[in-house]
């Protein structure tokens, strides 16, 4: 090991215990904190990311980041320093003061939005709004690099290589495409009886079979727990310790995917290598990439039919009388049945990166066209009318509904798409390595599991998803496969013509 590297080793280790204990304070807020902890946790909070700060951007970090860029370092080692001089070159840009008071923002922003969502009055949040875009601009333009466009920027902060030449070819795609076919899917006149997911879903027999599902995928309960919170997540300590949340409510189909979502996103976590867990590059390699990995199993597996061919039975069991008399074939069309609706986290798989796209748009708009803030209502409003063909009738359930402009993120939506994108080209090529459908009748979800993680998951963020794309695959990232992947599943189902 390098003496450099070797001195950042103890700089290193407090970055991670003070990330770690923000992001369980994190978990513990959402899940088993009493109401009254949220001011005086959020203090301790405060100081944590001060700390986590102050060593960031401590002077000896920098000089022994610049000593170790020269040395011969291992693959591990060097990927480490490359993101610490990431971080490094994020947060420094930065003046402390502006980024104490974007953060003092962000804390209220989510108050505010959050009021104004309950209250329908998109007014009381625009002026916050307004200041978050113009903070969220100006700590673009710090970083930015010569001729860079500033959403370009935050794009690639949650996703690197994809900027908006990119995405404007993905969602030209999606659109073009999937706008046409979605018409036809709900002119169709195939009706998909879908009300026996709906009804008297004890909590307990959710919970019950919810263990199950997550078990069968691959979920390891001796590395994970499962807790009830408002809206599902995951969270990672490290390897060893990785928790996912889910609620409950009278459609059982709700709970249930959004278990095996969550799982993906937590096999994916449990199978980082222990020598990369607890470091810099001890996670997901991107917010796509893991989205792929829960939309993977969430759809292209849990929604298969062939993945409910050994396993009907046991839901029946649990459910016998909701749905004892309900045959597969109905179940599996029922929890594939497509409607366009106002909500993205409630849209099905035809229909969910629509939503993404008019979010894309719309920042678009915001970051690089100086949009007016106040014209947003009405500016969603059309863009779901056009391409969704549902108008929301208040704020509530238009523009108020996500939580990420509240919180001073731009540039998270398009990840949302990109991960059904990965994962549908994902599938492709695995259908051409593996009886994919048979192992999934025969109950075999470890060697598609295994795959995944001897091709995506050990790697960490030692790649880019567009690297590991390639080399998985061997071809760049291509929508089209997204694309043909939805039109087959739902031009079947929906007896469509192509
Ligand atoms: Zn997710």
């Amino acid at each position: 090991m390098s003496r450099a590297y070797e001195q950042l080793q103890p700089y290193l280790e407090r970055v991670q215990a003070f990330q770690t204990a923000r992001i369980l304070f994190e978990w513990d807020n959402e899940t088993l904190a009493p109401k009254e902890a949220g001011p005086n946790t959020s203090r301790m909070v405060g100081v944590l990311s001060a700390e986590y700060f102050s060593v960031i951007t401590d002077p000896q970090v920098k000089k022994l980041v610049k000593e170790c860029e020269g040395e011969d370092l291992g693959q591990v080692e060097k990927a480490i320093v490359r993101e610490l001089a990431e971080e490094i070159e994020k947060l420094e840009k930065v003046p402390a003061q502006e980024y104490r008071e974007f953060s003092q923002l962000v804390s209220e922003g989510t108050r505010i939005w959050a009021d104004a969502r309950k209250n329908k009055d998109f007014h009381s949040f625009a002026p916050t709004l307004k200041k978050l875009v113009e903070y969220t601009k100006k700590f673009a333009s710090y970083r930015a690099k010569e001729g860079q466009k500033l959403y370009d920027v935050l794009l690639n902060d949650y996703e690197k290589g994809f900027d908006m030449e990119t995405l404007d070819k993905f969602f030209d795609t999606l659109k073009s495409q999937l706008v046409p076919f979605l018409k036809k899917v709900t002119d169709s006149g195939t009706e998909i009886r879908d009300d026996f997911l709906t009804g008297d879903y004890s909590e307990k027999d959710q919970e019950a079979i919810g263990r199950i599902f997550a078990e069968y995928v691959g979920f390891d309960f001796d590395r994970g727990v499962m807790a009830v919170s408002a809206h599902p997540f995951t969270t990672n300590l490290h390897n060893k310790d990785v928790r996912i949340t889910t609620s409950y409510n009278r459609h059982v189909d709700d709970s249930l995917f959004s278990v095996i979502h969550e799982s993906g996103h937590a096999i994916y976590e449990m199978g980082i290598p222990d020598e990369l867990t607890q470091t810099l590059v001890g996670g997901g390699a991107s917010m796509g990439m893991h989205e792929s990995q829960s939309r993977f199993f969430e759809n292209i597996i849990g929604r298969n039919q062939a993945f409910w061919v050994p396993v009907y039975k046991k839901l029946q069991e649990q459910f016998p009388s909701q749905l004892g008399d309900v045959s597969m074939d109905d179940f599996v069309k029922a929890i594939n049945k497509v409607e366009p609706s106002l909500i993205r986290t409630q849209a099905d798989e035809l229909t969910y990166s629509l939503h993404v796209l008019i979010r894309y748009e719309i920042e678009k708009m915001i970051i690089e066209e100086d949009l007016d803030v106040e014209k947003l209502p009405q500016i969603w409003a059309d863009k779901y009318e056009e391409y969704l063909g549902v108008r929301p009738k208040d704020v509530a359930e238009g523009v108020l509904q996500d939580i990420h402009w509240s919180q001073g993120s731009f540039g998270y939506f398009p990840s949302y798409a990109l991960g059904s994108a990965f994962g549908a080209q994902l599938y492709h090529y695995m259908k051409g390595q593996m009886d994919f459908e048979g192992l999934l009748r025969a109950g075999e979800i470890r060697t598609i599991r295994e795959f995944l993680r001897e091709h995506i998951h050990r790697y960490g963020k030692l790649k880019t998803s567009r690297q590991m794309l390639k080399e998985v695959t061997g071809e760049d990232f291509n929508p089209q496969y997204y694309v043909d992947y939805l039109v087959e599943k739902y031009g079947e189902l929906y007896k469509i013509a192509i």
